[in-house]
């Protein structure tokens, strides 16, 4: 078997993975890195020029995982395009917001690749997406191959428990099997369960490390981290101030609406409107639509009957009140000219207003930098314009849909491969893996491909 790095950085960046195993090759997943622009951010799919791709596969629907679909489909015309059935609900919805924003950013920002595909070529593509049941033994060869009736290797999307959709992918060829992670969470979020890969076993391991170079705190529970997040939050509005959590639009954002909504109904916090996202209302109301067919918990429970949700846009944000107001707001990075940044912006002069991460937020953006900036002290904010101070409080909680990395040692002893390729980490993330695997597993052979680098297994 064959795996190529096709992440344009060496760091989390971009998920995209050339495998070619026995007569067959297999993209599996087409991201794009969320901070780099332009052509920069997209996967080196020039390394696979003129090669046949039979099939794309698509673990989930954030964009470092999906983001330049279109982009592969026009090297790899020809090719399947295989997701959850979870996903392919989700997925046109993601590429046409990404549309968006990209024309938003040609103009604010000047960048002259965007939009690095348009809303009609979407469209065009849509037709080759197909939809999985998770555990159901799927057929990928080319079109072609099929026809010809050569043997077809196998896929399977196994339920990764980090968003709605999420899953990790076991390859079969007749010789050998691979497993991918994708990015996996393996504890119960509020609303959806935990990843199932006990069948995973592979004899090739493709890993994320994101959580690589994080040690979890003695005694630390997600429970008791959740109940330090709605005691501030409600202490916060009690007090009259807003809080303010930035959350990214798919998973995050309906992870704290669900616990919003059950601290609402069990009496803990007072009842009122929600401020949310465009695109976090419309992810929401699918989480609702689909409530049955994931694994979730309170799967009766509909966020958008359960709570007063209230569509802030960019405009609003300026002008809206802050008065006692509750803001879950789309931004993983709190970009500039968006909600998050101008609600932040205006809550950061009083002590009175709380703004909590619940999620990574990288230094180089305005979210890291605020994380990072001291009460009374101050600081850039945004890329350009006056520094700023803050006096509000900010406040970091760990509520992360990654699996841990005891949690992926573990993994491996039940894959039980006789190769490891890391992946989706920062350099120190996967160094710590292939430390730690040199010594719990010497027999296992670990490649920690660089961009564009292609290793045998
Ligand atoms: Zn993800
Ligand atoms: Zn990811």
């Amino acid at each position: 078997m064959r795996i190529t790095n096709l992440n344009p950085a060496d760091e989390i960046g971009a998920s995209s993975w050339l495998v070619d195993i026995e007569d067959h090759s297999l993209l599996l997943d087409a991201g794009l890195h969320p901070k780099l622009e332009g052509r920069h951010a997209v996967p080196l799919y020039d390394l696979a020029a003129g090669r046949e791709v039979d099939a794309v596969v698509i673990t989930h629907c954030h964009h470092d995982h999906v983001g330049s679909l279109p982009l592969a489909l026009r090297h790899f015309p020809g090719a399947h395009v295989l997701m959850t059935e979870l996903s392919y609900f989700l997925v046109e919805r993601v590429l046409h917001n990404s549309v968006n924003v990209m024309q938003r950013q040609r103009v604010e920002a000047g960048i002259r690749d965007y939009p690095l595909f348009t809303h009609d070529e979407v469209d065009e593509i849509s037709s080759l997406f197909q939809g999985f049941r998770y555990n159901r033994e799927v057929e990928w060869a080319a079109f072609h191959k099929a026809r010809a009736g050569a043997s077809s290797p196998m896929l399977e999307f196994l339920d990764a428990g980090h968003v709605l959709g999420s899953a990790g992918v076991r390859v079969a060829g007749k010789r050998e099997t691979l497993f991918f992670t994708g990015d996996v969470c393996f504890q119960d979020q509020t609303l959806l369960k935990g990843a199932r890969f006990e069948e995973a076993r592979a004899d090739v391991l493709l890993m994320e490390t994101t959580r690589g170079a994080r040690e979890i705190p003695e005694g630390f529970t997600r429970a008791a981290e959740l109940s330090r997040l709605m005691a501030a939050v409600s202490a916060k509005l009690e007090g009259g101030g807003s809080v303010l959590i930035p959350a990214f639009a798919l998973g995050r954002t309906q992870e704290i609406l669900c616990e919003l909504a059950l601290q609402m109904r069990a009496g803990t916090l007072r009842r009122q409107p929600v401020y949310i996202g465009g695109l976090g209302r419309v992810f929401t109301e699918i989480h609702d639509l689909e409530s049955r067919r994931a694994n979730r918990q309170h799967s009766a429970l509909r966020l958008t009957e359960a709570l007063d949700l209230q569509v802030l846009d960019q405009a609003k944000s300026a002008s809206i009140k802050l008065n006692g107001k509750l803001f879950v707001i789309t931004a993983g990075m709190m970009t500039e000219q968006t909600a998050a940044y101008s609600l932040a912006l205006r809550m950061m002069p009083s002590e009175q207003h709380g703004i909590y991460f619940v999620g990574y937020a990288d230094p180089g953006t305005p979210g890291g930098r605020l994380k990072q900036a001291r009460r009374g002290e101050p600081f850039q904010f945004g890329e350009t314009g006056a520094k700023v101070t803050r006096q509000c409080e900010v406040r970091d909680f760990d509520l992360s849909a990654h699996a841990n990395r005891e949690e992926l040692m573990a993994l491996v002893e039940q894959v039980g491969p006789r190769a490891i390729v890391l992946g989706h980490g920062d350099p120190t993330a996967r160094a710590w893996f292939a430390e730690q695997l040199a010594i719990r597993h010497p027999k296992i052979r670990v490649h920690d491909p660089k961009p564009g680098e292609t290793v045998e297994t």
